[in-house]
């Protein structure tokens, strides 16, 4: 006899804008979609297989079951994708664990369509147990090119095979005997490219609650990057008493968690790492909705990331932030503008409006072309005319040309006749 006992997260990632994965996690059967096509067509493929599996696996389990259910969820996205011009050529990866024949087989069947994974975690051995359906992956097999380079191919994002684009599609399945201890691990290639395989082995040794081990392999692909969109689905197999156990555990958690918003935003943290919160909302919508059905008769266990109470802090921040900006640039430009200067400007002195050099970009503007020259001021005025003197006020750059004009017409000198303007003229450009 066996239990099945699963944690899972879900997350945009930090590059794209919304989140074409899927998951399932609705006892005994499990599931890992990543849709592809352009617009809203990826979510639409992955949602729609996803939905379709799980309908045709409930009404007739069993590996036999399993088979057909998949051929069904291509069928279904297919459907979709000949019906709508929008959808068309939209298809997405599968792979699913489910539990076949009578708990008491102790029998797992893995099936897969792309290049989402599944691993499985048995004491020290930590193995994928789905081939990807990838074009890497085959030039890997035959020897083209090893792992790294594969990494970085430019067509590591080819699939092979994915489900909904023809209308029949290979299906990989196969069963596994399960002992208890096993921990299977589904995921999309969001978190399989940036998470190396060994660390992903440690961290699912070091954290025994699916649930943690699910949300801190996506944190832990965020920190890496986050190129894609991350899922992940952590399915423990488990002594059935202890399935039941916490279930209700869980529940009674999940009431206490949708009380209490501090609490919330502290698990959303935990759950993401600080997720964007439009994906971060979404994604756990999403998968809410996919939990919906297994909290009656199933053990599955999900901790949901709650980023609703952490997206209204979020966009309140971000209004703050925005009000904070807003008077910034709104005093920034006050202080570039609120002050004159007089330069000499080739032989003119002009009064500025602004700061000398301007201000972060905002330069300063013209307030008049004065009729005094260069040569109408007292000489050792001069280079801090070129800079540009500071005023308070346009009535004070004013008066200051005009006290230049009138010191050097007191002075009974042009600037010719001073020695010291001789020498300053001299050196001057
Ligand atoms: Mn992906």
């Amino acid at each position: 006899m066996i239990g099945l006992r699963a944690g899972a997260a879900t997350d945009v990632g930090l590059v794209r804008t919304n989140n074409q994965d899927h998951l399932l996690v609705a006892s005994p059967i499990f599931a890992v979609a990543d849709g592809m096509g352009g617009h809203a067509a990826g979510e639409v493929a992955s949602e729609t297989a996803i939905a379709a599996l799980r309908e045709a696996f409930e009404a007739g389990a069993g590996s036999d079951g399993l088979l057909e259910a998949m051929r069904t969820a291509n069928r279904a996205v297919w459907d979709r994708a000949a019906a709508n011009r929008d959808y068309a050529g939209m298809g997405t990866t599968l792979t699913v664990v489910a539990r076949v024949g009578q708990p008491e087989d102790a029998k797992v069947a893995v099936a897969n369509v792309g290049d989402s994974r599944t691993y499985r975690l048995r004491g020290d051995d930590f193995q994928q147990l789905t081939v990807d359906h990838s074009l890497v992956a085959e030039l890997v097999a035959e020897g083209q090119i090893d792992a790294e380079e594969a990494e970085r191919h430019p067509q590591r994002h080819v699939l092979t095979r994915a489900l909904g684009v023809h209308p029949e599609v290979d299906v990989d399945v196969v069963v596994h005997d399960a002992q208890i201890g096993d921990r299977f691990l589904l995921c999309s290639d969001g978190l399989s490219r940036e998470v190396s395989d060994s660390q992903i082995a440690s961290l699912l040794r070091r954290l025994d609650d699916p649930a943690d081990a699910a949300g801190e392999l996506v944190s832990r692909a965020r920190s890496n990057g986050g190129s894609d969109n991350i899922t992940v689905v952590v399915v423990d197999v488990v002594d059935p008493a202890d399935e039941v156990a916490v279930v209700a555990a869980d529940e009674a958690a999940d009431e206490e968690d949708r009380e209490d918003p501090g609490k919330g935003a502290a698990t959303a943290a935990v759950d993401a790492g600080g997720a964007a919160p439009a994906g971060g909302w979404f994604a756990r919508r999403r998968a809410r909705r996919a939990a919906g059905a297994s909290s009656g008769s199933s053990g599955a266990r999900v901790r949901v990331p709650r980023r609703r109470v952490l997206s209204v802090r979020v966009v309140a921040f971000l209004i703050l932030l925005l009000a904070v900006a807003a008077i910034g640039a709104g005093g920034t430009f006050w202080y570039a503008r609120a002050a004159y200067f007089v330069r000499l400007d080739g032989d003119r002195l002009v009064i500025y409006r602004g700061r000398p050099g301007g201000v972060l970009g905002i330069q300063p503007v013209v307030a008049q072309v004065t009729t005094t020259t260069g040569s109408q001021v007292e000489p050792y005025h001069l280079p801090a005319l070129r800079a540009g003197v500071p005023e308070p006020s346009l009535a004070s750059a004013r008066r200051y040309v005009a006290n230049l004009r009138a010191e050097a017409v007191a002075a009974g000198l042009t600037a010719a006749a001073s020695p010291v303007a001789a020498i300053l003229a001299a050196a001057g450009p």
